[in-house]
């Protein structure tokens, strides 16, 4: 069974609902993921927002605002009166809960924020369902809050999830389609919770691995992933196939079209994930799998917000424990490292993560002298570059010509390349790369 995963614009509208459920009946059994309608998402933060602040009337406006939207979705999504019905039944449920969370005497605590936020999927999916019913195909929910759910890591627990998607899939084994929410789960605790914000990718990875699926694809609205960054480069195109590292490196340093995090579960059972354009679904997209092509430069991304911070020891010169000793100040405040380059006399690491700058520069400074530069982009290289297949580095560094680079990386992976360049150089650096190895 395949895994289809819409994104919150693919849902957008009562039309591109039409649209999708046109791209899903195909006669084959299948999982569909979806997200909350466009726009649905952030105004329900933004509902949160104003309760933790008591603001009930700046609440009651965006619920009010967000409600008509969804009436007139009801109106133009269904024909027959019956489910015209169901649709304003449903919707008024969910509103009629938020509201109940819209009073001065509720406490609004993170609990309450995450049940605000499970209530776009809720709906999308809900909505979608009952419109395919409407048409008579055998459509059934698949509720997320029953089979997903994280562990006290807040990881996917796979066996839980395992266990018990495969009961609600015995349970409803007649239908030909099951539509299910993204981004929501339940906790530890048994608590309503969710995957993170785009966490729907995360969502179709976690199924498509825990059915052992034949096939993950996400439909966004851009044909694939590019091999360059299309809001600076012109005449970018769509990767035909990555590995999964490759994939995982473009997502994590830049490359918009797919959660980071989302890529892992697929990895680990091995599931092939198709990126594919709702706008065009006869493109061919990007196929991230085992296989890729060898020895190829396939794409390049960027990474901004990066500080980079340089320390500087005479006394600490090559002394074993030096590196552990600078990790761990990291480590403390829960600050991740991106890139690390090292000398006889120093290191140079990056971050994006700057809360505590200040405190970790004061805790480095035992060690050495601590330089920083702020508003560092890291220029991310991906694809196939095993060291023994000499050129390919050479080919990188040499379109970087004219660029100041203050920090490259090569080595942890035979998968990628990364410079750490000044901000007002990015463009100028994407371009070039285009230009020396895509063109
Ligand atoms: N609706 C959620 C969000 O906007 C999850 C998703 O779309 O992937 O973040
Ligand atoms: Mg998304």
């Amino acid at each position: 069974m395949k895994v289809l995963k819409f994104g919150g614009t693919s849902v957008g509208s009562a039309q591109r609902m039409k649209d999708v459920t046109k791209l899903i009946l195909d006669g084959e059994q299948k999982i569909v993921v979806l997200s909350a309608m466009s726009g649905t998402t952030n105004s329900l933060v933004e509902i949160s927002d104003y309760l933790y602040k008591k603001n009930i009337d700046g609440a009651l406006e965006v619920i009010n605002t967000l409600e008509k939207k969804y009436v007139a979705v009801v109106k133009e999504l269904y024909t027959t009166a019956n489910y015209k019905e169901i649709g304003s039944q449903l919707i008024k449920e969910h509103f009629s809960l938020l509201r109940s969370l819209a009073n001065d005497t509720k406490i609004f605590t993170l609990f309450e924020e995450k049940t605000v936020l499970a209530q776009g999927e809720l709906m999308s999916t809900a909505l979608v369902n009952n419109y395919l019913c409407e048409a008579g195909i055998k459509s059934e929910l698949l509720p997320a809050l029953e089979f997903m759910k994280t562990d006290k890591n807040a990881e996917p627990d796979m066996s839980y999830i395992k266990e018990h998607i495969a009961i609600q899939l015995k349970e409803k084994a007649e239908a030909e389609i099951y539509i299910t929410q993204g981004f929501i789960c339940r906790n530890h605790y048994g608590e309503i919770d969710n995957l993170q914000r785009g966490g729907s990718d995360y969502t179709a990875s976690i199924i498509g691995a825990a059915i052992n699926a034949e096939e993950i694809q996400i439909w966004t609205d851009i044909d694939g992933m590019h091999n360059n960054d299309p809001r600076f480069v012109e005449d970018t195109r769509p990767v035909a196939t990555l590995h999964f590292e490759e994939a995982a490196e473009l997502a994590y340093f830049g490359a918009k079209i797919l959660h980071p995090t989302c890529i892992l579960p697929a990895k680990q059972a091995n599931i092939p994930v198709r990126l594919l354009n709702t706008m065009d679904p006869t493109a061919r997209g990007t196929l991230i799998s085992t296989e890729s092509e060898h020895n190829k430069i396939e794409a390049v991304a960027a990474k901004d917000g990066i500080t980079a911070i340089k320390i500087k020891s005479g006394r600490m010169l090559l002394a074993y424990g030096f590196m552990r000793k600078v990790f761990e100040i990291f480590e403390h405040y829960q600050t991740a490292i991106d890139m690390i380059t090292t000398s006889e006399v120093g290191v140079s690491v990056s971050i994006d993560n700057t809360k505590h700058l200040d405190e970790i520069l004061n805790d480095l400074r035992k060690f050495g002298t601590v330089t920083v530069d702020k508003d560092m982009v890291i220029i991310c290289v991906v694809g196939e570059m095993h060291y023994e297949n000499i050129g390919f580095q050479a080919k990188v560094v040499g379109a970087l010509k004219d660029i100041s680079i203050r920090m490259i990386s090569y080595g942890g992976s035979n998968y990628n390349i990364s410079f750490l360049i000044k901000a007002e150089d990015k463009k100028r650096a994407l371009n070039a790369l285009s230009e020396k190895i895509f063109r």
